[in-house]
């Protein structure tokens, strides 16, 4: 069985949400975690914080199962008699450093240690999670999960700092990679991401409640507005003095430089078009990459009386496709967007491998070609990125079974020739069609059948996305420099599991 919902893509780590300040925090957490659903789709989890009057104590609550959100909560009483409280953090998983059948790796995590309760949900991949793994165990802690989040509870639980705030500083400048994080403490909502900003995380507000979440469609949602990002290299922490003096409390992690590299990934493919991440839309981003590529990888017919078609591949290269057909106009190449591919938003989430006799392919169980559009027109495919390239190679059969003359392929990003370490997960590199190729354009291009092949270099994707604030990105996949030291031996470990 494969996973229907992208058929070869790279998947995230995951979604985070957190809630401060709202009766209804359980209710506004479901909401912010369907939003933020494409983030994650094996696993969801929502803890609150209730503060009990005939105790005087706070009290977790916690529901987490595997499947989509709105299969968790489907039971809705879990978030109105259950979940109580006005506090609350949430995840959505798709789990890369941890078994993905292990039910205890769904998050959030919980512990109660000396200073109360904690839990915590992760958005991104520890780099040096093995090494501290192996301290802490042969230091005697005993592991309850195999996701490298855990290991910042433990950090925080064995801090000899004796306010809590401190101790968590102290456990997240032990560790190195991507983390966008919030964490639930009794009474307090935090969240903190790495000092390379790797992974997105937006702060948001309606009236006297806040919000954290990976991307601001999760405030959409709820009406909330988009009120900045947490830096690169910051913690936040959200109290009741922030119903006292109106702003929240904003610290540095430990005193290392921040050193901007947010994931370029993220504006390819990964978050929603109607999202600002890393301060931007990414819509627009997405839209330029589509341009740029117009601009550096034309398809000109041969016989001008050729008509050139233009087809997105639904939905993930929708806002590319139209940004390629915009500026191939602009350039006076005539071009024309057409709806070719038509997806069906019916299938299931797994795909039942049929029996020999039953030849289809898994393409086509997901997309069905519109032949009146496709017959005997110069057609080019748009898609935003190319994994394995078994799906790509399926897709061109697929629209050349409709009689075409021409087909050409245009991604609107580089070859992926390289593993991710920090959160985004791809096959090992000899899967990846690029590297198989050794990068040649020529040789993939024969591999999918197709006319012609163009991908954006990595200097034209850059020069897609927004500079004029000093951004600077994460290219790794693509380019192989990696911005913070690695260890490829997780890899190894994860592609085991
Ligand atoms: S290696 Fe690629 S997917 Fe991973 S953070 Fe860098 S740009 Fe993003």
């Amino acid at each position: 069985m494969m996973n229907m919902q992208e058929l070869d893509k790279p998947r995230c780590h995951c979604a985070v949400f957190g809630v401060f300040g709202d009766a209804a925090a359980a209710q506004l957490t479901y909401y912010g975690l369907l939003a933020q659903q494409h983030r994650g789709q094996e696993g969801s989890g929502i803890v609150t914080s209730e503060f009990d009057k005939a105790t005087g104590r706070y009290r977790f609550h916690s529901h987490k199962d595997f499947g989509l959100v709105d299969d968790v909560y489907q039971d809705r009483n879990l978030l109105t008699d259950v979940l109580k409280g006005s506090l609350a953090i949430g995840h959505n998983r798709y789990s890369t450093a941890g078994s993905a059948d292990n039910e205890a790796n769904i998050q959030p995590l919980t512990v109660h240690y000396k200073s109360g309760n904690i839990a915590i949900a992760h958005n991104g991949n520890l780099t040096n999670f093995r090494q501290l793994r192996r301290t802490l165990e042969e230091d005697g802690t005993i592991f309850q999960t195999t996701s490298d989040t855990e290991i910042i509870l433990h950090l925080i639980a064995r801090s000899k700092k004796s306010v809590q705030i401190d101790q968590i500083r102290e456990a997240l400048a032990q560790v190195e990679g991507a983390f966008s994080l919030v964490l639930l403490t009794d009474d307090t909502l935090i969240a903190a991401r790495d000092h390379h900003g790797f992974r997105p995380l937006a702060l948001g507000r309606k009236g006297n409640t806040f919000f954290v979440a990976s991307e601001t469609v999760a405030f959409d949602i709820i009406d909330a507005e988009y009120v900045r990002d947490v830096a690169p290299g910051e913690m936040v922490i959200i109290d009741k003095k922030v119903h006292e003096t109106g702003t929240i409390t904003s610290l540095r992690i430990d005193d290392r430089q921040a050193t901007p590299h947010h994931c370029i990934f993220e504006y390819i493919y990964f978050s929603r078009p109607d999202s600002q991440i890393f301060g931007h839309s990414v819509d627009k981003v997405r839209r330029k990459l589509g341009k740029n590529l117009a601009q550096s990888n034309p398809v000109v017919a041969k016989d001008p009386s050729d008509k050139v078609i233009v087809i997105n591949v639904p939905d993930s290269s929708n806002t590319a496709t139209m940004g390629y057909v915009q500026q191939a106009n602009k350039l006076g190449r005539n071009a024309r967007l057409e709806i070719g591919l038509i997806r069906s938003h019916y299938i299931g989430r797994t795909f039942i491998q049929p029996r020999q006799e039953v030849r289809t392919n898994k393409v086509k169980t997901k997309f069905n070609p519109v032949k009146g559009v496709l017959k005997d027109k110069v057609v080019v495919i748009v898609d935003d990125s190319i994994v394995r390239g078994t799906t790509s190679q399926q897709l061109v059969q697929l629209v050349r079974q409709a009689g075409p003359k021409e087909v050409h392929f245009r991604v609107s990003s580089p070859p992926i020739m390289y593993p991710c370490y920090y959160g985004m997960d791809f096959p090992t590199p000899n899967e990846l069609i690029a590297n198989r190729c050794g990068g040649e354009i020529r040789k993939i291009a024969e591999e999918l059948g197709v006319n012609s092949l163009g991908y954006l270099t990595v200097e034209e994707m850059l020069a897609s996305a927004p500079q004029e604030k000093g951004e600077n990105y994460c290219t790794a996949c693509f380019s192989g420099r990696y911005p913070s030291a690695i260890d490829t031996n997780q890899k190894k470990d994860e592609n085991e599991a």
